[in-house]
């Protein structure tokens, strides 16, 4: 399937999960076995050769991280919501476009000096991989760069995120 028609599988759903929001599903990409494969791909391509890991975000950047993993065989470090990891290594709370959020990082699985992609499906004020590579790094490891499947710009989150390098496979 072709780059263009795989992204065109995700649904915009007016005013969720709040009024004002328009919410970006990218579940029937998922569940188009083309069109996951496609996205999968796209992703891989955009990693650099020296990255020896990655960061999937809960939960939709599991099944992206996971995938890339698999393809480009690398390990995945789960960033995950609160409340679920047995031994933390870190926290940070951010605020979202919509309410506040936390993400945590599950202790002994970032080695310093390791070169880290983050995966989300979803860019949009940028809080979620600030906060994500902020915790990475503060357990020692590199950020290389950002690779997601939209990037809403209208929210500035290339700007939150500075220097960093951002792979979007769609800018809208
Ligand atoms: P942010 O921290 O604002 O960049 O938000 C990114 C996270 O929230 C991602 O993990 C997305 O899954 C989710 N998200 C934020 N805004 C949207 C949106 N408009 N549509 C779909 N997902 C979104």
């Amino acid at each position: 399937m072709e780059l263009d028609d795989a992204l065109g599988l995700i649904a915009e759903v007016p005013d969720f999960p709040e009024p004002g929001v328009l919410f970006r599903d990218l579940s029937p990409l998922f569940a188009d076995a083309g069109a996951f494969k496609t996205v999968t791909d796209a992703l891989a391509s955009t990693l650099d050769p020296s990255v020896d890991a990655l960061a999937g975000v809960e939960a939709r950047g599991f099944l992206l991280a996971a995938a890339v993993g698999y393809a480009r065989g690398l390990g995945v470090v789960l960033i995950r919501k609160p409340g679920k990891l047995p031994q933390v290594a870190g926290r940070v709370d951010y605020a979202l476009e919509y309410g506040t959020a936390t993400v945590e990082l599950p202790s002994g699985v970032v080695r310093p000096g390791q070169r880290i992609a983050v995966l989300d499906d979803v860019l949009a004020t940028g809080g979620t991989v600030a906060a994500t590579g902020k915790l990475l790094e503060d357990a020692g490891a590199v950020v290389d760069s950002v690779s997601v499947v939209l990037e809403l710009a209208a929210l500035g989150g290339r700007e939150v995120l500075g220097n960093r390098k951002i792979h979007a496979l769609r800018t809208c």
